[in-house]
């Protein structure tokens, strides 16, 4: 859809870039001992993982709570840099982030079944 890019926000269900949070993990995930503690990790509400042009990081599901009842921004002329680094010439309203994801973990199982995968002798414990 052609939609102004100053009015787009507002039409944006959901507000959907301000739904969740990341973190890069830095180094990636190796060992059996990396990816056990990766499904400890994705074992809780709200913890999901994905692999993006090479890079791991942990999402952690849950809106910002400066989102107004209307979309805006609450704290707009204070928001983080990383917020006021976005733009929506391209966005979550064009596409979900995820469809350029490498690998998407959204739960335990997902996970597991990777592990099995990578690891032939992945076995009931990993060590
Ligand atoms: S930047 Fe994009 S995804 Fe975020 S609120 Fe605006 S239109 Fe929605
Ligand atoms: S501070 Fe504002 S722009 Fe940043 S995530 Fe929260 S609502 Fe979105």
């Amino acid at each position: 859809m052609d939609i102004k890019t100053e009015i787009k926000c507002f039409r944006c269900p959901g507000t959907r870039c301000c739904t969740y949070t990341t973190e890069a993990l830095g180094v990636a995930p190796r060992s059996k001992a990396d990816f056990d503690h990766l499904l400890w990790q994705i074992s809780h509400q709200g913890v999901e993982i994905y692999k993006d042009e090479g890079d791991w990081y942990l999402m952690f599901r849950g809106s910002c709570e400066h989102i107004l009842p209307d979309g805006a921004c609450g704290i707009y002329e204070i928001r983080p840099q990383i917020c006021r680094d976005y733009e929506n010439h391209w966005c979550e309203y064009d596409a979900p982030a995820e469809d350029g994801f490498e690998l998407h973990f959204k739960n335990h199982a997902e996970l597991l079944d990777y592990c099995k995968t990578r690891f032939k002798k992945w076995g009931k414990y990993p060590a």
